[in-house]
């Protein structure tokens, strides 16, 4: 951790803070760690009127005389623009003065649909200056998430481009009736109506803005994610995340203050969020913010031309880069980057060791999830990798393998679970307590519940753990899609498809695919009177691109004998494994075809 305050603990892990990397010794930073102390590495709100996330990302370091150091550069079509920290913090300043003339209160929900252009981060940082919620969104969704997600959320600002206005949002507007304001970053002169222009609002504020007083608890995030049932959900992010947010991002990132860092991630996922603005600022780096679309050649010119020390993305762009070559990673001046690091879908030890190869080192994977709010495992620098394991928990988190039932998640009996040992698969449980544990689904406090049982937060996820305490990825624990890094519950897809008047019942799986991970594969009933051709085919999956953009189906099959449940519901895990080849497992539950 290269900020170390005067107070901080001069015992235990807070000593190993050297050049080596921010975490040399493991086993006496877990043994030493608590989050008490962890705490003092951020400066809370002047007069201790508590901690808000923008403090610590922004004005702290213009507090302590780094205003001038570049908070984000950020490249786009138009060019490369750069914020300092002291700039940052006077837009951001300016756009919590904007929320308050708009009447835009605490806790009211900001929606964004924007890329990685620099008025997202001014965004972000001026509704938690407001003490506002950030609900951020993929601008790649279509128009049926993103609508579905604001009804679910109470939006009441949407802040997006022009175009993503007229084709997204503009053709349903009428209903939304709680979206009160919609920003647009680029929409100078004349805006649609019933728009705003972001740039020329900002404009007319004032630079000074105090942030008020916020509780840790004060909500401010809200991230949605799937489920296999039911709409998606919204888990809530209180501020006190940023305390779990800055260190693991010292631990598992190794972050210092002069580091180049690039975050690949979209801002309509977690990562995008919690690495993606909030870490790396509370750090102090300069935040490579880059909008365009995956290139590998672009990729490493980016990396090149921008001296990136560390950075931090995902298998299915790492998969890409390896197909295109070490020869082409040869190419390139990739001198100043000294960590790289993965999360998001299982990582391939080949990418592990081809890293070795291409880049001179391995990538470091690590593990977290929308709920957890920060990485949990991971493979720290100073540790050896063991290429196909997530790494092992972080200092101040507990985790463990817990004994499944037959349904496949943790089987809970008289309220107690079974903790399993070494090289046994079950569903990976945490002990809650860290600081950016989601305090709930926003409206749903039953999906909250279920998701705990006897002490541990259970994950969803199947892993074991070796001998040694490494962590390895075993699979889903239950029939939630990881595509390209999205996480996609079929539920949606599925309501989705049932629109279209040919379809009268629908399954959705994800199928593997060696570069994204999985693929989403939809099979659907038809009514009477439509015919399985190839026309259809592609008219579904023409529909389904339309209304739910990039976690549509990318395979469609036609199937008038649907297996199901005894309850009636679609077996998506029999339709898997009939599509994999596999054993299809215990049949008792199974209605015979109708
Ligand atoms: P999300 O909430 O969208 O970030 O998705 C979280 C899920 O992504 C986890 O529950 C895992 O299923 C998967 N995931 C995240 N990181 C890893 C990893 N390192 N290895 C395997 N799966 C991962």
């Amino acid at each position: 951790m290269g900020r170390r305050p005067v107070d901080a603990s001069p015992d235990g892990w807070a000593t190993q803070l050297s050049s080596a990397s921010n975490l040399t010794d493991y086993d006496e930073a877990r043994r030493d760690f608590s989050w008490a102390v962890a705490q003092r590495f951020l400066s809370g709100l002047p007069d201790a009127r508590g901690i808000n996330i923008a403090y610590e990302a922004v004005d702290r370091h213009v507090a302590t005389g780094r205003g001038g150091h570049v908070a984000i550069r950020s490249i786009g079509r138009h060019g490369t623009r750069e914020l300092t920290y002291r700039e940052l913090m006077t837009l951001s300043n300016r756009f919590a003065n904007l929320l308050r003339s708009l009447g835009v209160g605490p806790r009211a929900r900001v929606f964004t649909v924007l890329g990685r252009q620099a008025e997202l981060y001014v965004t972000a940082l001026g509704c938690w200056k407001n003490t506002s919620v950030l609900s951020p969104l993929f601008a790649a969704f279509g128009p049926e998430p993103i609508r579905n997600r604001l009804l679910l959320g109470d939006g009441e600002v949407l802040v997006t481009t022009t175009s993503l206005y007229r084709r997204k949002i503009a053709p349903q507007r009428d209903q939304l009736p709680a979206l009160r304001h919609i920003l647009l970053i680029d929409a100078p002169g004349e805006p649609p109506a019933g728009t705003i222009d972001l740039g020329t609002a900002l404009a007319a504020q004032p630079d000074e803005w105090t942030i008020p007083a916020t509780s840790p608890e004060a909500m401010a995030l809200l991230h949605f994610t799937s489920g296999t049932t039911g709409t998606p959900k919204g888990a809530i992010h209180v501020h006190e995340a940023v305390v779990a947010h800055h260190v693991t991002a010292a631990f598992a990132l190794d972050l210092r203050p002069d580091d180049v860092f690039w975050c690949t991630a979209d801002p309509g996922w977690v990562t995008g969020t919690s690495y993606g603005i909030i870490a790396p600022l509370t750090h102090g780096v300069t935040l490579l913010a880059d909008d365009g679309d995956f290139d590998a050649a672009r990729w490493y010119q980016l990396l090149a031309d921008n001296h990136v020390t560390v950075w931090y993305t995902a298998p299915t762009a790492l998969r890409m880069l390896m197909r295109a070559g070490t020869e082409m990673a040869a190419r390139y001046d990739l001198s100043a980057l000294r960590h790289i690091a993965s999360v998001g879908e299982p990582l391939n030890p080949e990418v592990v060791v081809w890293a070795q190869e291409a880049y001179g080192m391995p990538v470091h994977d690590n593990w977290w999830q929308t709920e957890t709010g920060a990485i949990m495992i991971s493979n720290y620098p100073s540790m050896p990798i063991r290429p196909g394991s997530m790494g092992r928990p972080m200092p101040g988190v507990e985790a463990g393998v817990l004994r499944c039932g037959d349904e496949g998640r943790a089987a809970v009996t008289d309220g107690q679970v079974e903790v399993l040992g070494a090289d046994q698969v079950g569903e990976l449980a945490l002990r809650p307590g860290w600081p950016s544990m989601f305090r709930g689904y926003l409206h749903d406090d039953a999906r909250y519940l279920a998701a705990f049982a006897g002490g541990w937060y259970l994950t969803g996820d199947l892993a074991r753990i070796d001998a040694d305490g490494y962590f390895w990825f075993v699979g889903r624990a239950d029939d939630v899609i990881k595509s390209s890094g999205h996480l996609v519950g079929p539920f949606e897809v599925e309501s989705t498809l049932l629109e279209h008047p040919a379809v009268t019942e629908a399954g959705v799986i994800g199928v593997p695919d060696p570069i994204a991970g999985e693929i989403v594969k939809a099979f659907v009933t038809l009514r009477a009177g439509y015919q399985p051709d190839e026309a259809l085919r592609g008219e579904l999956l023409a529909f389904g691109r339309r209304r739910l953009g990039a976690v549509a189906p990318r395979d469609i099959a036609f199937d008038q004998n649907l297996p199901h449940t005894s309850s009636g519901k679609v077996m998506r895990r029999l339709l898997k494994a009939r599509e994999l080849g596999l054993p299809e497992g215990d049949l008792s539950t199974l209605e015979r075809p109708r």
